[in-house]
């Protein structure tokens, strides 16, 4: 017998009646591309982050490659990022016309290891990008030491990281650009989506024009009662900009995000207490520095305690009705990059060496209790099932 009926998928929105309303709201007041309800997301998500300026996107992966071009980083420059993550990181540098460089991870919280990243700095360098993997912040003083000396922009892959603070500020007010993913698993959804926000005027304008066809006025000042219809072509931009009808939900999301983070806490504190004490699992850590926004549950097997590989785990929890991920394959294993920058086995190890222990278990508001519950008893199983 699995240990429930029903299959728990890892990751689910919590779609509730105040979200329906705020996307029915932006159907009905006519408005359905960017406009007032985008740029109130703008305003409120600017506050919440502490940052001066946000503009609102059609996806993390959009403020990433936008935020790139708004250092001015192209064609024979190189951008530092980790193989622990999801490809957008380095797809977007390549977009930009730039070389991504990997640098491998520190083990214990699977961020950036800032003790690699000076000696892959070269005179072509131009920034990092630091992902705060599972929302975890990283250790954001070293590596703002190390652009500083280096000249290098920082701009962060925040995907995982709203609600995160680093040393007590938030995620968003501190690097040179920050970008946020409100897809549809992230913790603060509008389906696809995201975030760009800064404190420097000129990145911010630079993205905004960008994001929309590099106009020098955006629909809504054009189509008002109070716009006018001329406009200028600045630069060719793209178009990335958010919509009212996803902002729609963003607002009500933002809302009630605290909510949301406060369940997640709650099933990550159960979790810890049940799994903690248990020598076949790594449970994740918050170091001292760190307000977790708990995007994810990483638990890392310790494979010389069982008898079975990583993958065989996630098929004994999948027989459990127990969804599960693995984040992240690393970039360096993946044929594009393997092939085009000649990695090999081995030249990551410890982004090789926990990528064969980690397991991305359900974690979400929208799970209940006995959610919850079985997830634990289908880990207990699964290890009992299987202890060397
Ligand atoms: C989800 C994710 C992205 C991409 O976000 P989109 O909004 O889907 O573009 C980028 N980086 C990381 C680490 C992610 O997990």
């Amino acid at each position: 017998m699995s240990t429930r009926q029903e299959f728990l998928p890892y990751a689910l929105p919590l779609i509730e009646e105040d979200d329906i309303a705020g996307v029915v709201d932006s159907l009905k007041s006519g408005w359905i591309a960017k406009g007032p309800k985008t740029m109130e997301f703008e305003k409120q998500f600017a506050e919440y982050v502490g940052a001066k300026y946000a503009v609102a996107l059609n996806s993390c992966t959009a403020a990433l490659h936008l935020g790139l071009l708004a250092a001015g980083i192209g064609a024979g420059d190189e951008v530092i990022t980790t193989p622990m993550t999801f490809a957008s990181s380095a797809n977007v540098i390549i977009h930009a016309g730039a070389k991504p460089v990997l640098v491998d991870i520190d083990p214990l919280t699977m961020n950036m290891d800032p003790q690699k990243i000076e000696a892959k700095i070269t005179s072509r360098t131009k920034g990092i990008i630091p992902v705060h993997v599972a929302g975890h912040p990283c250790p954001l003083d070293e590596i703002r030491a190390i652009a500083e000396k280096h000249g290098l922009f920082v701009l962060e892959d925040a995907a995982h990281a709203v609600y995160t603070k680093y040393k007590g500020q938030m995620i968003g007010s501190l690097g040179d650009a920050t970008a946020f993913s409100f897809y549809a698993t992230k913790n603060l959804v509008t389906g696809e989506g995201g975030m760009l926000t800064t404190n420097d005027e000129e990145v911010y304008n630079k993205v905004r024009v960008l994001s929309s066809h590099g106009m020098s006025r955006n629909a809504w000042n054009r189509y008002a009662q109070a716009g006018s219809w001329y406009y200028e072509i600045l630069e060719p931009g793209y178009k990335d900009n958010m919509s009212d009808i996803m902002a729609g939900l963003g607002l009500s999301q933002l809302a009630k995000l605290e909510r949301m983070q406060g369940i997640r806490r709650d099933i990550v504190d159960y979790y810890n207490a049940e799994f903690g004490s248990m020598p076949e699992l790594e449970v994740p850590v918050e170091l001292e520095y760190a307000r977790h926004a708990w995007h994810l549950y990483i638990i890392k097997l310790n494979l010389d305690k069982l008898s079975i590989d990583r993958n065989r785990f996630i098929e004994e929890l999948k027989a459990e009705n127990i969804g599960t991920s693995v984040h992240f394959i690393p970039l360096h294993m993946h044929p594009y990059y393997r092939d085009t920058f000649g990695y090999k086995p081995g030249d990551f190890p410890a982004a090789e060496s926990t990528f064969e222990r980690i397991i991305s278990l359900p974690l979400y508001p929208k799970m209940s209790w006995q959610d919850t519950r079985d997830v634990v008893e289908a880990v207990k199983r699964v290890v009992e099932n299987n202890r060397k």
